[in-house]
């Protein structure tokens, strides 16, 4: 209640790096960086493997044509020509943009064998990867990724043919 309680000094302290001009986004970010520049949401899924609830991200049903970037560090990662409807409440999508574009990591908690996606420039999670479901789809792979750890870049402008071509 107390009417300091709202003056600059009540700001959080934080370590602040001193004028040093530090370029464009190292990979190479402390925790105390992270925890600053993300929301509390992005942090746990980016940074502490955490996963949204289904159906509650912002791109699980999303067909917006364009590039998925790590919410984190902006490497591009996936794009909208290999995500496809899995209905799983995730964005799902087939192929990454690249092979060197994630990472991989055996990931044995909850009991089950799974493979953890992460972001092959700043290793923050991104979800998992699944094999063998049965969904049509070129690799019968389902990257099952959390919307809070992607940024969706809409393509600009029609890149020549922008009819419904086979999809
Ligand atoms: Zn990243």
């Amino acid at each position: 209640m107390s009417i300091f309680g709202n003056n600059i000094f009540g700001n959080k302290a934080t370590d602040s790096i001193p004028g040093t001009g530090t370029g464009p986004a190292a990979p190479q970010k402390s925790d105390a960086d992270w925890r600053q520049e993300l929301t509390p949401e992005e942090y746990h899924v980016l940074r502490e493997a955490g996963t949204e609830r289904p159906y509650t991200g912002e791109y699980w049903d999303t067909h917006t044509a364009g590039a998925y970037h790590c919410r984190a560090c902006g490497a591009e990662l996936f794009t909208s020509n290999e995500k496809f409807d899995s209905h799983c409440g995730w964005p799902s999508f087939w192929a990454p943009l690249a092979e060197g574009a994630v990472r991989y990591i055996h990931d044995r908690t909850l009991g089950m064998e799974r493979v953890e996606v992460r972001c092959a420039n700043c290793d923050s999670h991104l979800g998992h990867v699944f094999e063998g479901e049965g969904y049509g789809t070129p690799t019968d792979q389902r990257f099952c990724i959390n919307s809070v750890s992607l940024k969706l870049v809409p393509r600009s402008d029609a890149e020549e043919d922008s009819g419904n071509t086979e999809s």
